[in-house]
């Protein structure tokens, strides 16, 4: 008999039991799905930074490294973006046959299954350069290589189903696509009505037990092109063919899309992006029960499975499409800035163009410092949930940002449509990654907090699981250990917390010899302790009712995610070499996310809704309201300067993006950033001299006739890059002679009439 156990955990334990809202088993086992990481240090609210700069930066072996300079150069070379969007709205044949025989669709099937075995890092940095050239090239290989049919056998296939399907898969004569959303079941996937229902059947002239299957889905990538689909749907066994149960419940299924029954084929356009994309219906359809994959055992395990393989995927496929993104944006767009003047200056050394430029300059950083450590998690075989979603999140969020303020430095360049406009798809497409994979309001809202609280809490979901046990004795006995050993977690990092924020973080922990970015060690400590006492006192006084409490969740989403992006922005400048030259981009996203983190513990404080814990938690950790005033003039103009000239600094925020090396008008642009950075001193004096005209220049000594040339060449390369596209009408509109005609008509009617 223990008393602690018996009388008072025990209270705690039953009253516990009756007032936790029961959860679903979707819910749980989306919550369960995958593993924690980095996240659940920050969740301790003491995390330990020998831990994060131990982990090994993610590398590439010397085949992966083949791969990228081989055939993804061969790849990219091939894609003329303009045509694949305006003309062809497909990808050409050539394209298709090449990815296919190439192995593309094969980067993660290991090499025994003909596949090419790629590490998730080797997989991103390939998304990511083919990303930095066309988006529809970029999502045709991301899919097959993410959630679906070919994810799903590696880790759940029968042996027999991995034998037959993934080497056709790795060598492209399978395409597959996944097929989860339908109309009525868009963010709640889990409330399909696409149904399979158990029975007998003939399936290649045998009568065998199977499933009949009916859906609708839409939205779906690659669907019209794919010959293999990966069905979601919901199993009953209404003749009890299979056991006692009825509703099995979600599935996952190979379905051949030659099969009887199977309508694909249509397309729909989204956002103008022409990778392939649209609905499919199923009537009738018969499959053999070896068709669901995993086998019969399977059946009913479908959403596990699915939450399982969405952990990992959703940390690579658009967060690497987002850092491709953001750093062309800060390359192309630093270029411009500084090729491009008005009122007789760059563009770029206006401080209002700064200010975006400096924001697009460090997003980039932020986002690839993030993608890297994630990656680092993955290569090590992590299956971060949490982590996965914060990078889904941030990475299209942010880029969403970079590329609002690269369309407002280009002005009307950006805007003008045509093969000259290097920005204006990506603007475009930033939308669809927003929505797909977890809509960015649901997983900024409901998942990041919802599940990192109990996935990442150090506590929580053992007590969960205690109190959801079926044998009490054990439960009670289980909770008993984690509720104690929680209490001491929270009443020490309430003295934590409160000791860290009084004393401004000064004495918080970072390691040893971080030189100019200790206090942004000793900053996080202080907000990571904050934010894990904040969290418990958020878990005690609302419970379950935190979940309906969508706002309070996303400020806590917030903050965790700033915690985890500038872990990564630190590992990254640690992992570089700690270059000084960079040391303005870490400073800009350091003060950017603490006043995130400061302006979101205030709106927590502010409406969380028992007021005595508000206001305790408030002298604790805020006494002095929200601080963070963002970055400096100073840092802005600094980090500004970071792609405004050549330098090291630009290429490491900018690396091996496929764009820059031949004959279009990114490589145009660079170009002429090169000349007009390399002749600048001479602008500067054909400017302080009024000048246009070399020749005048030379006669009065301002040039010499070397820089003359140098001068000329700068110019003309200039003029070809403020350069955008115009059209004869009809090749704009087919309407354009009909409307034409029918103006001259009227308006000799018209004079008739007259
Ligand atoms: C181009 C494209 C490609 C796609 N590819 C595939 C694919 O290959 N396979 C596949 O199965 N699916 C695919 N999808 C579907 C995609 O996953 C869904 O679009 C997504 O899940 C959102 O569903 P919905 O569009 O119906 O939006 P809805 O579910 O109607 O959501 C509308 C809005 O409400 C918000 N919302 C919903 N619930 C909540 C909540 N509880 N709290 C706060 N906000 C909430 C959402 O965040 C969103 O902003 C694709 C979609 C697109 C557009």
């Amino acid at each position: 008999m223990s008393f602690r156990r018996d009388v008072i955990s025990k209270l705690i334990f039953s009253w516990a039991r009756r007032v936790l809202p029961s959860m679903s088993d979707t819910e749980r086992e989306a919550l369960e799905a995958g593993d924690v990481w980095w996240d659940a240090d920050l969740f301790t609210g003491n995390p330990d930074w020998a831990k994060l700069l131990a982990t090994a930066p993610a590398t590439l072996t010397a085949e992966e490294e083949a791969f990228l300079n081989g055939p993804v150069d061969e790849l990219c070379a091939m894609l003329d973006d303009w045509k694949i969007n305006w003309t062809w709205r497909d990808l050409p044949p050539e394209v298709w046959t090449f990815i296919k025989q190439k192995k593309f669709f094969g980067m993660i099937i290991p090499t025994e299954y003909g596949g090419l075995g790629f590490s998730p890092y080797a997989h991103s940095e390939v998304v990511r350069k083919i990303s930095s050239r066309s988006l529809t090239a970029a999502v045709t290989v991301m899919v097959p290589n993410s959630l679906g049919p070919g994810e799903l056998l590696m880790r759940f296939g029968t042996r027999d189903q991995q034998q037959k399907w993934l080497p056709r898969l790795a060598d492209g004569h399978e395409i597959p696509c996944f097929g989860l959303t339908s109309p009525e079941a868009g963010s709640d996937a889990a409330s399909m009505v696409d149904t399979g229902i158990i029975c007998k059947g003939t399936f290649e002239g045998s009568e065998v037990t199977g499933l009949r299957l009916n859906w609708h889905k839409r939205y779906i990538t690659l669907g019209p092109v794919a010959t293999l689909l990966g069905l979601a749907f919901k199993a009953y066994d209404p003749d009890h063919l299979v056991g006692s149960q009825e509703d099995l419940g979600i599935t996952v299924a190979l379905i051949p899309t030659d099969l009887p029954g199977v309508s694909i084929g249509r397309r729909h356009l989204p956002a103008m992006q022409v990778f392939q994309n649209g609905p499919n219906w199923g009537k009738d359809v018969f499959i053999p029960l070896d068709y669901v994959i995993g086998g019969k055992e399977r059946l009913g395990q479908g959403w596990k499975m699915l939450m399982t393989a969405l952990a990992a995927g959703r940390g690579i496929s658009l967060p690497s499409l987002s850092a491709a993104g953001a750093a062309f944006a800060a390359r192309t767009t630093g270029a411009y800035a500084r090729v491009r003047e008005q009122f007789g200056i760059p563009i770029g050394k206006f401080e209002g163009i700064e200010e975006p430029l400096a924001r697009i300059a460090s997003t980039a950083y932020l986002i690839d410092a993030a993608r890297r450590l994630t990656c680092a998690a993955l290569n090590e075989g992590h299956h971060p949930a949490v982590i996965s979603g914060i990078m889904k999140l941030h990475a299209t969020e942010r880029l969403r940002t970079v590329i609002d303020d690269a369309m407002d430095i280009h002005g009307g360049k950006a805007v003008i449509d045509g093969p000259q406009n290097y920005l204006g798809n990506l603007y475009r497409g930033v939308p669809v990654s927003i929505t797909v994979e977890g809509a960015n309001i649901l997983t900024r809202n409901l998942i990041i907090f919802g599940q990192g609280a109990v996935r990442a809490h150090p506590y929580l979901l053992r007590e969960m699981n205690a109190l959801g046990d079926t044998d009490k004795a054990r439960g009670l006995d289980t909770f008993d250990k984690a509720f104690w050993a929680h209490v001491v977690h929270s009443i020490t990092n309430l003295f934590r917390a409160w000791g860290r924020s009084w004393s401004w973080g000064a004495f918080a922990p970072a390691p040893e010899d971080a030189g100019p970015v200790t206090d942004f060690y000793r900053q996080l400590s202080r907000y990571a302790s904050a934010f894990a006492l904040c969290a418990d006192m958020a878990l005690l006084t609302l419970g379950g009712k935190l979940k309906r409490k969508e706002m309070l969740s996303a400020r806590f989403g917030d903050i965790l995610s700033e915690l985890y992006l500038l872990s990564a922005v630190l590992k990254r400048w640690h992992d570089e070499g700690r270059q000084e030259i960079d040391l303005p981009a870490v400073q800009w996203c350091m003060a950017t996310g603490f006043r995130t983190i400061e302006q979101r513990f205030a709106d927590i404080l502010a409406n969380l809704p028992n007021r005595v814990v508000a206001i305790m938690l408030k002298i604790m950790i805020q006494p002095m309201g929200a601080r963070g005033r963002g970055p400096s003039d100073k840092v802005v103009h600094a980090c500004a300067q970071l792609v405004l000239e050549p330098s090291v600094a630009r290429d490491r925020l900018t690396p091996d993006l496929s764009q820059v090396d031949d004959d279009n008008s990114v490589a145009r642009l660079e170009k002429a950033f090169l000349l007009v950075t390399a002749a600048e001193d001479v602008f500067r004096r054909m400017r302080a001299a009024h000048l246009h005209d070399t020749d005048a220049a030379i006669k009065q000594g301002v040039i010499t006739p070397v820089e003359a040339e140098q001068y000329k060449a700068a110019h003309e390369a200039v003029l070809r890059v403020i350069e955008v596209d115009d059209f004869a009408p009809e090749a704009l509109s087919p309407l354009k002679k009909a409307i034409g005609m029918q103006i001259v008509q009227e308006r000799s009617e018209s004079r008739a009439a007259g």
